[in-house]
């Protein structure tokens, strides 16, 4: 009899967490998806619009973190040492990637620099240089920067996952196919304006300036850290009559304050411009960018 009850609970027990495991697993992974890990919310933007319902994403770099001064610590690389794909932005925007993929230890990782075979512009200015490094690594808020990333990322999925390559590649040519409409959209509307310069919080533009004949003014380059000197304020006052710039932009995570003392001083008004460097609104990649070139547009018909 006491044999029998052990041997029936023990089997109980075996059945209770044989189902716990399998629920857990459920619950956790949906293994069918390939595990991406990017480093900050662009990267992701571009990942979830080749790879959609198919990919299961994390990412580096936290929201409502600055990236450029971002240093991991081990318990953020986590997931590297499981993910099947990881992408980088690159133009040294992570210093610390080639670190991370060595201390992942994961010899099936898949890792892309997003922007392989795109042209870097190179920093020139010394401030510029000790904030960013020597290239400007700002290149997805380009149009046609994008366009080389998100063909990169397809390329790693389909190598992830040969098996969804026509999905991959359908959805790669369909968001192909928004970012160019809209840059020839505001190509001709750019084309139409005779004025070309507008002023924001950090330089974060020059990508976006080189699509349409730009250039960008950032407050951060004149005020650099701390409190601007009077000087600075004058030039930059001056720089903006000159170019009757009326709008100045600003960013949730560079200098507010700064551009509007600015744009006090001018005479302006203040505008908010998304970086794309963290999750802003809740709005997509493409929402983000089409409200920023919207804004730049009508910042320069006024
Ligand atoms: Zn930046």
């Amino acid at each position: 009899m006491f044999k029998k009850c052990t041997a029936l609970l023990l089997c109980l027990i075996a059945i209770v967490s044989f189902s716990a495991c399998s629920n857990n697993q459920a619950d956790n992974t949906d293994e069918s998806k390939i595990t991406v890990s990017v480093t900050f919310n662009a990267i992701k933007e571009f990942v979830l619009a080749v790879g959609k319902d198919k990919v299961e994403i994390s990412t580096i770099i936290p929201d409502g973190t600055e990236p450029h001064d971002f240093e991991p610590k081990a318990q953020d690389l986590v997931d590297l040492s499981t993910a099947k794909v990881f992408v980088y932005n690159g133009f040294g925007m992570e210093s610390w990637v080639d670190d991370a993929i060595q201390a992942a230890n994961n010899a099936d990782l898949i890792a892309v620099d997003a922007s392989d075979g795109a042209t870097a512009i190179t920093n020139t200015e010394s401030e510029e240089i000790e904030e960013h490094g020597q290239y400007d690594p700002h290149i997805w808020l380009s149009l046609k920067g994008a366009e080389v990333q998100v063909k990169n990322i397809k390329d790693a999925l389909v190598e992830a996952d040969p098996f969804n390559k026509d999905y991959y590649e359908k959805n790669c040519t369909d968001f192909v196919s928004q970012l160019e409409s809209l840059y020839n959209e505001y190509n001709e509307k750019f084309q139409s304006v005779e004025k070309k310069n507008f002023v924001t919080g950090h330089a974060a533009f020059a990508y976006l300036c080189q699509d349409f004949g730009l250039t960008q003014n950032s407050v951060e380059d004149v005020f650099a850290e701390g409190e601007p000197s009077a000087q600075q304020l004058t030039e930059l006052v001056t720089y903006c009559k000159e170019n009757n710039v009326t709008t100045i932009f600003a960013e949730e995570m560079a200098s507010p304050d700064v551009s509007q003392t600015l744009a006090n001083e001018v005479g302006a008004e203040v505008e908010t411009i998304y970086t794309i460097e963290s999750n802003e609104d809740n709005k997509t990649y493409l929402e983000r960018i089409t409200d920023n070139l919207t804004k730049i547009y009508e910042s320069l018909t006024k």
